[in-house]
């Protein structure tokens, strides 16, 4: 997606060898217009998939997600990082080590809001290991619903997300793939 390729190449920052700063349009300031942008791309790339529901993770899929969700007409559920007391105590849970903090949560969704009917699609920000993905594929298997792909805006390719996926047979479609970020410079690899 060459928009999206641009504005990383303006406006991304990368931190030592392996991690991307975007926070001027993804990760702490919004850009909309972007952000239907990427929704309408998500919508082309899985058009032919059967959807009932999106699920991502809090707290920077969520954004990316409900605008996604709008062009596919499917509520969006939010795995959580923080049971309040709010949190149903009947609730999927799964392990995912942190990349960017470089420690391990739990993430939580109520049973009520993934069925075995459902056919998921995940969404996500970015993929460097697949911890993520791989929590909320745990979360729909345990609820005997449908994986059926996973969406992502910056595919980290020289980490191992892409091939985790890939050999669950699970359809994996990123819209910006970068190759390498040395010394500081972003190769793209699409
Ligand atoms: P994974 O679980 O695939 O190892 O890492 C993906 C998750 O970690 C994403 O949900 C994202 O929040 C975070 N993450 C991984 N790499 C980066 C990065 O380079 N930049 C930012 N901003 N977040 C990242």
């Amino acid at each position: 997606m060459e928009l999206l390729k641009n504005r990383i190449t303006k406006d991304g920052k990368v931190i030592g060898s392996d991690v991307l700063k975007v926070d001027s349009f993804l990760n702490h300031q919004i850009d909309v217009k972007l952000f239907k942008e990427i929704g309408k791309e998500f919508k082309k790339r899985f058009d032919k998939k059967e959807i009932t529901k999106i699920l991502t993770i809090e707290s920077s899929g969520i954004g990316i997600a409900c605008i996604t969700a709008q062009y596919f007409d499917v509520p969006v559920v939010f795995a959580k990082k923080h049971a309040g007391t709010n949190m149903d105590k009947d609730s999927f849970q799964s392990e995912v080590f942190s990349f960017t903090k470089g420690k391990s949560y739990n993430v939580r969704v109520s049973k009520k809001y993934i069925l075995p009917e459902d056919k998921v699609l995940i969404i996500d920000d970015f993929l460097a290991n697949a911890n993520a993905a791989s929590g909320l594929i745990d979360i729909i298997n345990q609820a005997d619903a449908k994986v059926v792909g996973v969406g992502i805006v910056i595919e980290k390719g020289f980490q191992q997300g892409r091939k985790i996926i890939e050999d669950q047979n699970i359809q994996l479609e990123s819209l910006a793939i970068i190759e390498s970020m040395r010394d500081g410079k972003i190769v793209f690899k699409n």
